[in-house]
């Protein structure tokens, strides 16, 4: 449903005196503002789209927490002759994400990136940056540079003992999902504003 929000608002270029003194005015003297055109005022007029549930995109099988810059889609490696599908890059089924389900552990794109590379854009509070012990993170430049990438398995098995638990503790309880009657819940109308999911 259309919405529209119109008030009178106090032109804040002048201070509502719809009079503009500036450098080259002196001894009292004074110019129209500009913004208000001397009424000391403007109607501020904003439409909007009400917001009653999250709406359904169509032909959408997938869904990923963040893109850490791949392409995702499916087919087969000219190179390898390697079949791959959405789900080879982790994420969670459109189905479940509309019920408000939060991404599991396990959901990162595990396949192709390491966790560095995919909680410095995720969650940066939990981007190891592992300087002793085993693995460690030596990349230079670019995280596929770094020795430990093509064994990446192993990278992410210490990101599990470490950060693990962390992320579990932070899961919140499964949200109800909004319907046209109830209230929408603040976290999911968060993510229907950040659209570029
Ligand atoms: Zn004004």
């Amino acid at each position: 449903m259309k919405r529209k929000i119109e008030f009178d608002q106090e032109c804040d270029s002048c201070g509502g005196t719809g009079l503009y003194v500036g450098m080259a005015e002196h001894d009292g003297a004074a110019v129209v503002c500009h913004t208000c055109k001397g009424k000391g005022h403007y109607l501020y007029t904003h439409t909007y789209e009400e917001f009653t549930k999250l709406k359904k995109r169509s032909n959408i099988r997938q869904v990923y927490a963040i893109n850490p810059g791949i392409g995702i889609g499916e087919g087969v490696r000219k190179e390898t002759g390697e079949e791959f599908r959405l789900e080879d890059f982790g994420g969670m089924a459109y189905e479940e994400w509309l019920t408000g389900e939060e991404f599991p552990p396990g959901s990162e794109m595990r396949k192709y990136t390491c966790p560095a590379w995919w909680y410095q854009t995720a969650d940066y509070s939990k981007k190891p940056d592992w300087r002793d012990g085993e693995p460690q993170c030596v990349g230079l430049g670019s995280f596929t540079a770094c020795q430990n990438f093509k064994a990446k398995e192993k990278c992410w098995l210490r990101w599990d003992a470490e950060y693990g638990k962390i992320l579990k503790a932070e899961r919140k309880p499964k949200a109800e999902t909004p319907t046209e009657k109830s209230e929408p819940k603040a976290g999911r109308q968060l993510r229907l504003e950040e659209g570029a999911l």
